[in-house]
């Protein structure tokens, strides 16, 4: 499938109202960086680290991940990979952690919130992170930020090990970026001046949407009960665009929504400058994208609003087909 698109593959994502939107690929193994260039992303705009945590069944080393996070970015070259710190609980559980009987893991002790009850591990990712990136720009960012403060402490422990590097003489990455993934609903309500003090947001929707809705993401039964064009929920995402605009935050959403061409088309024209996906996904979202107007599509989704649907899928779908897709 991506062989279709390898004509777009050097192309950017400008659509024909001249925006140009950043398609950026998700991976979590060194085996998924040579879709980088073949799928014509412009980076890793999720590297998800809990694989390497999984696949063992032991603490992994922090020698054996910094030399992991370093191969990844040689591979990258010059494209920027964007590195989530652990999201461990939940859907994902380490055989060599003392299992947690909890009745909402979802919403239990989970990622950021093990990161800092027990930083040992944030800690030790951190250092192999800072020490993969030596000379090279690194970007970060912490899962499930649901209150300014845990931000906040994840960044005081990143100052706190580029300090710790930079007096054991290590040679430091040669610029840091720190964002929040924006997954509860909670985090969307924070101050705007929280907007201006991160280096930039990420919207997990795979998170969000099930937070939104309060539909478990894993459950079958309700999983599917929802729709992401739902226009309660492209209300709520328009809000945060809005107040990433405000703030001259960059802002992406990544999660399994951005890969669907329907709605990266109305993530697109509600303002988000950056989506991550699979990687078989950028063809498909590009060759869209390309052949659109987004203001277009903002009127068609305003008119959709207006008339009181409930989703604007039916409505997008119809306006595409009369314009001959
Ligand atoms: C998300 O929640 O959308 C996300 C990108 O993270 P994960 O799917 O790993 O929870
Ligand atoms: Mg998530």
């Amino acid at each position: 499938a991506m062989e279709r698109y390898a004509s777009l593959r050097e192309l950017p994502a400008v659509a024909r109202c001249g925006t140009e939107i950043g398609l950026y690929m998700n991976a979590g193994l060194m085996a998924d960086l040579p879709s980088l260039p073949s799928s014509g992303a412009e980076g890793v705009g999720l590297f998800r680290t809990e694989l390497q945590f999984l696949i063992r069944n032991q603490m992994p080393r922090r020698a054996e991940l910094s030399a992991l996070y370093s191969r990844v970015m040689d591979a990258a070259g010059d494209k920027r990979v964007t590195f989530r710190t652990l999201d461990i609980g939940s859907d994902k559980v380490l055989s060599y952690m003392k299992p947690n009987d909890e009745p909402n893991p979802a919403m239990g002790w989970r990622a950021i919130r093990v990161g800092l009850d027990k930083p040992g591990v944030l800690r030790m990712q951190l250092q192999a992170l800072i020490r993969a990136a030596a000379g090279r720009p690194l970007t970060v960012m912490f899962p499930f930020i649901a209150h300014p403060s845990e931000f906040r402490d994840a960044r005081a422990e990143f100052d706190k090990a580029m300090e710790r590097e930079r007096i054991l003489g290590h040679v430091l990455p040669s610029q840091t970026e720190v964002g929040a993934m924006l997954e509860t609903p909670s985090l969307a309500f924070a101050p705007q001046s929280f907007f201006e003090e991160v280096d930039f947001m990420s919207i997990g929707g795979n998170d969000l949407k099930q937070f939104f809705f309060a539909a478990d993401r894993e459950n079958e039964r309700v999983r599917r009960r929802y729709d992401t064009l739902d226009v309660s929920f492209l209300d709520f995402l328009q809000m945060i665009a809005d107040k990433c605009r405000a703030a001259g935050t960059p802002l992406s959403f990544c999660g399994e929504d951005a890969g669907r061409p329907l709605e990266a088309l109305c993530f697109a024209a509600l303002g988000f400058p950056m989506l991550s996906m699979r990687p078989a996904s950028i063809g498909p979202v590009k060759h869209l994208l390309r052949s659109v107007d987004l203001k277009e599509v903002r009127a068609e989704i305003d008119r959709a609003r207006a008339s009181g649907a409930q989703s604007v899928r039916a409505p997008l779908r119809q306006w595409l087909s009369r314009a001959g897709w």
